[in-house]
């Protein structure tokens, strides 16, 4: 049943920041991927970029061990590894940037790709050194990793400046959630089936969830993510990006601008949340030390150099809609460190039927709920409630109808970079941000920002391994609802 995968013109794909934790963790080993099936042409070139002094054969051992640790063949990895190169260079200094741009202009028929997976202090040097040697001609395309700003003002700046030097349509920022097998098929399964539309609305659904947990804390990265924090870390980009794929519009069609405009009109239909209103719609909180995955682990504040801060790895929030589709239908959304699971989920929990014809004693009659998981493993299940077979009385069950077809498909799932790569280098940004997206999800998310700073308030202790400050269970329970937990 498999079927072959398109083919790919020539391109040659620079990453900036090619040694960092994403360019060997994810970037490389995705290019891996779709090299062994065939979508790696045999003139493209993979350069990895960053300042530490390596050669080509250097950069490659680093790579191979990496390669090899994912279970990649030793033979394929090899052949991989003989079209990846290396380049030092400041993304500050021009040293070097003259024999770079040489080096590109040796193909210049190719697709040109620069992977910003630098820290985003650097993304206007690297965007202005690009302009200046002449490389944001042609087929070029500069792809951005998040975070972009840690608010609208610093948004904005990186986009005019990236905006100097790439047209809009050659600007891809990244989302990789978009990228997910699942969230792909959430628009198959809404648009590609009559059964959900006509009760995906206020009338039909009672609420919708969003969860994205992860059980590690934030190790290294807790000089970034102490000026961000979980609201500018996860929701003003992932979270929010999900709610606009289950909230949408349907879009007249898959055209790039088409499913973009509709996201936006859903960003700014968001009912605002500012000082008046965030105490009682938003949770924040701090994680202590406690256990993840049966250790012991140090809180937040015992991982930062200074011992303080008021910086959440925690939020719960109940977000609305205001339009016609979503009007009085909550959004709970929620994320954090240390939680007792690594799980992410939009839960899609349906009303109760309208009067019961059941004996009490056959069970509950529990609300249908359409569960799309993407992490750690993808798939989605509609809940629906049926008889218990065979004699003994009518009793109902609630069961999970499974529909991930991945394994029946005989297809590995892919990870979301692989994907996206390849978007990027056939020149789809459907699944990229556009930049009135990225300025939208801040208009929303600075008051929220602001009513936090403003309040003097510290956010909640929570101990790690459990699912957030009591208060967030409050949030919704405060409404008679409960948080998704997958079982019968
Ligand atoms: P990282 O491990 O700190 O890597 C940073 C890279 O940038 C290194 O290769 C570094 O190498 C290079 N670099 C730093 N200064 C440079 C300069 N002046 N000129 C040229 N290269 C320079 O960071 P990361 O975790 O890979 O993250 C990269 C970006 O992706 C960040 O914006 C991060 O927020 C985002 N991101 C990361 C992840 C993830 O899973 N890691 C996920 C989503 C988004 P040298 O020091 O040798 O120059």
């Amino acid at each position: 049943m498999t079927a072959s995968p398109l083919p790919v013109e020539p391109f040659d794909l620079v990453i900036f920041g090619g040694t960092g934790d994403l360019a060997v963790r994810k970037l490389l080993p995705a290019l891996y991927h779709r090299f062994v099936d065939g979508q790696i042409p045999a003139s493209s070139r993979i350069i990895g970029i960053a300042r530490e002094g390596l050669d080509d054969d250097g950069y490659r051992a680093s790579l191979r061990k990496a390669l090899q640790e994912g279970g990649g063949n030793a033979a394929k990895i090899e052949a991989f590894l003989g079209q990846v190169g290396y380049r030092s260079l400041d993304a500050r200094k021009d040293d070097g940037w003259d024999a770079f741009a040489a080096l590109i202009g040796e193909q210049p028929e190719h697709i040109r790709v620069f992977y910003l997976s630098t820290s985003p202090e650097l993304f206007v040097d690297i965007c202005n050194r690009l302009g200046s040697y002449g490389l944001n001609k042609g087929r070029a395309r500069v792809v951005l990793e998040k975070p972009i700003g840690r608010d609208l003002a610093s948004a904005n700046q990186i986009n005019d400046a990236v905006g100097h030097v790439f047209e809009e349509s050659q600007t891809f920022r990244i989302d990789h959630y978009l990228g997910k097998e699942t969230v792909q098929n959430l628009l198959a399964l809404r648009f590609g089936n009559v059964l959900f539309e006509p009760l995906w609305n206020a009338e039909h659904i009672d609420h919708v969830q969003i969860t994205v947990a992860e059980t590690l804390g934030v190790g290294q990265r807790s000089a970034y993510y102490d000026r961000a924090g979980a609201l500018r870390d996860m929701v003003q980009n992932h979270i929010l990006q999900l709610l606009c794929m289950v909230a949408m519009e349907p879009p007249s069609s898959l055209q790039p601008d088409a499913v973009r405009d509709e996201k936006l009109k859903v960003l700014r239909s968001l009912k605002p949340i500012d000082e008046s209103n965030a105490a009682q719609l938003t949770v924040r909180g701090q994680y202590r030390a406690g256990a993840a995955e049966g250790q012991s682990v140090p809180g937040y504040l015992d991982e930062l150099a200074s011992g303080k801060s008021n910086t959440e790895t925690f939020v719960a929030l109940k977000a609305e809609i205001a339009n016609w589709r979503w009007a009085g239908v909550p959004f709970y959304l929620r994320t954090g460190k240390r939680l007792p699971e690594r799980v992410s989920e939009i839960a899609v929990v349906f009303k109760a039927v309208p009067h019961s014809i059941f004996d009490p004693a056959a069970g509950v009659l529990a609300q249908n709920r359409l569960v799309l998981r993407l992490q750690p493993d993808e798939d989605i299940k509609l809940w629906l409630t049926i008889k218990h077979p065979g004699p003994g009385g009518l009793r109902l069950r609630h069961v999970p109808l499974d529909m991930s077809f991945a394994e029946a498909f005989g297809v590995q799932q892919p990870d979301a970079y692989e994907r996206l790569l390849l978007d990027v280098v056939r020149g789809n940004p459907t699944l990229f941000m556009r930049r009135d997206e990225v300025e939208a999800a801040w208009q929303w998310a600075d008051p929220i920002l602001a009513a936090w700073a403003d309040s003097g308030e510290t956010p909640r202790p929570y101990t790690s391994g459990t699912w957030g400050p009591s208060a967030a269970v409050a949030l919704i329970e405060r409404d008679g609802r409960t948080w998704n937990e997958e079982s019968e």
